[in-house]
């Protein structure tokens, strides 16, 4: 097949390893990932002398919504995600995914990213760890808000951070937060109305059918994630919790942590606090 844009694929300028234009350029290892959002796949490019692991995401184009397009006139329209993970790409961050390459044919997208670790995300690795020690959690949870800090700092918000969107390299204990398919860009005034994401990690304002901002919403959803990382349960088990119950604290791991996840599983918008808040809490910094 013909490359439909190859004077655009030149100007992205990818590192030689990568500007695949199809999928037969890659040998398929094994899936790492299969479910509602598609298939996640371990890879490596046939004529990449390294053979070095990658991770390719099929989107399917059909299942794309019609909100999550845009048009740039050096990428032509395309998904919001490749988008901003192409913005990315410019200011890369340790701590948040990052494409190598993309690429297209008549029904799928296909996002070519970099292998860290065995490929295993925070959900697995809960399920995995009954007991983790709470400077690994210090740890963890610092890594997941500074890549949420670079997001919010380049005007990009996340909507679907969660455990299973945090992949964990265990060599080295690098985190990082990806999944950029319900990810925005921020506007001076811009609201969002509609709801994505996981509802387990929506905030109230949200369920409620209030427009949002975006940048107090994932600071919620941290807080969700923080609460998993320390009790390995949901601190809401439905919708009328998140609305309305009284935070519960199964039991006191330290005051500090018990501090931040109330401020971030804060209900009124305006009291919550911001991602630099969030770092600079003493429970981060001690
Ligand atoms: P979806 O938008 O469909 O949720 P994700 O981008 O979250 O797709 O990918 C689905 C799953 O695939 C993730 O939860 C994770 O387990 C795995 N995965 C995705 N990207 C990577 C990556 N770069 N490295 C390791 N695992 C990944
Ligand atoms: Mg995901
Ligand atoms: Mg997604």
């Amino acid at each position: 097949t013909a490359p439909e844009k190859p004077t655009e694929k030149q100007e992205i300028n990818y590192s030689a390893q990568t500007n695949a234009t199809n999928i037969d350029d890659y040998t398929i290892l094994s899936s790492l990932g299969q479910g509602a959002y598609g298939l996640v796949k371990l890879a490596v490019k046939k004529n990449d002398p390294t053979q070095k692991k990658v991770v390719i995401k099929y989107v399917i184009k059909s299942r794309i919504l019609v909100d999550c397009w845009t048009r740039d006139r050096k990428l032509g329209t395309v998904p919001v995600e490749i988008h901003i993970l192409h913005s990315l790409r410019k200011t890369p961050h340790e701590n948040l995914g990052d494409m190598l390459d993309y690429f297209e044919d008549a029904d799928h997208y296909y996002i070519v990213m970099g292998l860290h670790g065995a490929g295993m995300d925070l959900f697995d690795y809960i399920e995995l760890n009954n007991h983790i020690e709470e400077p690994a959690i210090q740890h963890m949870f610092k890594q997941i808000a500074l890549g949420v800090r670079h997001l919010h700092d380049n005007k990009i918000v996340h909507r679907d951070i969660k455990d299973e969107n945090v992949v964990l390299d265990q060599s080295t204990g690098g985190l990082r937060l990806i999944d950029f398919g319900s990810a925005a860009y921020l506007k001076p005034g811009r609201k969002y109305e509609t709801f994505v994401g996981t509802l387990d990690y929506a905030a109230p304002e949200i369920l409620r059918g209030n427009t949002y901002s975006g940048k107090p919403q994932d600071v919620w959803a941290l807080g969700i994630l923080l609460f998993t990382l320390v009790y390995r349960e949901n601190p809401f088990y439905d919708i009328d919790e998140i609305m309305g119950r009284e935070l519960r604290i199964p039991f006191v791991l330290s005051e500090g942590s018990v501090d931040l996840i109330s401020k971030m599983l804060e209900r009124d918008v305006d009291k919550r606090v911001n991602i630099h808040q969030v770092l600079a809490h003493p429970w981060l910094n001690c």
